[in-house]
């Protein structure tokens, strides 16, 4: 059969750019890819021809020998014209196919660390673990030791390990081949998946070990210890190394995520590494200054208000907050005063109150400054 031109296999001009001739043939990869067109004798070839149009046509030597000599100058069966490209046509796709959409296909043919395990099939790492651990704040504070009861992997007794039911052997899995993973179609594109039936083990268990349902191992529970840094805050996580899932055909074993929450407080707001909280103080107090007492996370503390102070009034207390687990500082601790009203008064403690409130009115606006500040604003307001 004659061989077709190259140019009118890619639907190109002769004097075609680089580009117009890298845009036809992806166009036509993309129409004729075998993975698109399973079993079809046509599609397979006119995807042949187009990626061999297409390598000649993008190599700028050979698209110059091509143009002066032809096909004879090109083909590897004349060995003639530019030399360099034995493999030649026929074979493998994988070749141009990857050079030209490796920037779409990026990883996903390769992601996750693999390598090859014994017996051809993929070695695969063992899935990561999240272990939610609740604490206080006083241990996030202190730093804290402690036990946990993870999930762990034996090899099963009853199979050695082989999943199958003694006196019976794994057989080859039919989805995949014994690969360990298949092509499956997203899209455009055939992206290489974990084979659905034997998850990449590329063994197919037809008669399957009782004991551990044809998993080959069984599981138990292990303790850990686990330390818990000082400082450390709400969702943050700590990685214990190794002590996640198994991997697959001798991967290496995911690993362990303990992630911290720090239960709520009933004193003390975290922000950072500074703590917050409300202290109430008597009006009587507040009017009056005086010591008063606050809570601090090694217990009880003591400041000194001055005369007049109102509510909501802060007071920092440097370096009593929590020493970060990154900066390795104490942060501060913020008091944020509540004036508390008085209630359930008796009637001489009432009568007490009213003769107050009389001497603190016949001093005027002295006495509530923010007083007189609201009434001026509500006076102008109305004013307008
Ligand atoms: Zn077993
Ligand atoms: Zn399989």
């Amino acid at each position: 059969m004659a061989k077709r031109d190259y140019y009118e296999i890619l639907g190109v001009a002769k004097n075609a750019s680089d580009d117009e001739i890298k845009k036809s043939y992806r166009k036509l990869a993309m129409k004729y890819h075998p993975d698109r067109n399973p079993d079809n004798k046509v599609a397979e070839d006119k995807f042949k021809e187009s990626k061999e149009a297409y390598e000649m046509l993008s190599d700028a030597d050979k698209r110059a020998a091509y143009d002066r000599y032809g096909h004879a100058g090109v083909d590897p069966n004349m060995a003639a014209g530019a030399g360099g490209f034995g493999g030649g046509m026929g074979g493998g796709f994988a070749d141009a196919f990857g050079d030209i959409f490796g920037d779409i296909f990026g990883n996903a043919a390769g992601a996750g660390a693999r390598g090859r395990g014994a017996g051809g099939a993929q070695a695969y790492r063992g899935a990561d673990l999240r272990y939610a651990m609740d604490i206080t704040l006083e241990q996030a504070a202190q730093g804290y030791e402690t036990q946990i009861r993870i999930p762990a992997w034996d090899e099963c007794e009853v199979c050695k390990g082989s999943g199958a039911k003694p006196g019976t052997k794994p057989q080859t899995c039919p989805t995949c081949n014994g690969h360990g993973a298949v092509r499956m179609q997203q899209g455009f594109f055939s992206i290489q998946q974990t084979c659905p039936k034997c998850h990449g083990s590329g063994k197919f268990v037809a008669d399957p070990c009782v004991a551990c349902e044809g998993l080959g191992k069984t599981k138990r529970n292990k303790t850990l210890e686990v330390k818990i840094p000082a400082g450390i805050d709400d969702g943050m996580r700590i990685r214990s190394s190794g002590n996640g899932e198994p991997g697959v055909n001798g991967g290496p074993p995911g690993d362990l995520y303990v992630e911290i929450h720090i239960k709520g407080h009933p004193v003390f707001q975290r922000e950072g590494d500074d703590l917050h909280c409300e202290v109430p103080v008597s009006f009587a107090t507040a009017a009056l200054g005086g010591d008063i007492d606050i809570p601090t996370l090694n217990g009880k503390g003591s400041i000194n208000i001055p005369e007049g102070t109102q509510s909501a009034k802060t007071f920092r207390l440097r370096g009593k907050g929590i020493k970060g687990v990154r900066s390795g500082y104490p942060g501060d601790l913020y008091c944020h005063i509540v004036v508390e009203t008085p209630i359930r008064l008796t009637e001489p403690q009432k009568k007490l109150l009213r003769e107050f409130d009389k001497s603190t009115r016949e001093g005027g606006a002295k006495h509530s400054p923010q007083s007189k500040t609201w009434f001026d604003k509500v006076k102008d307001y109305f004013a307008e």
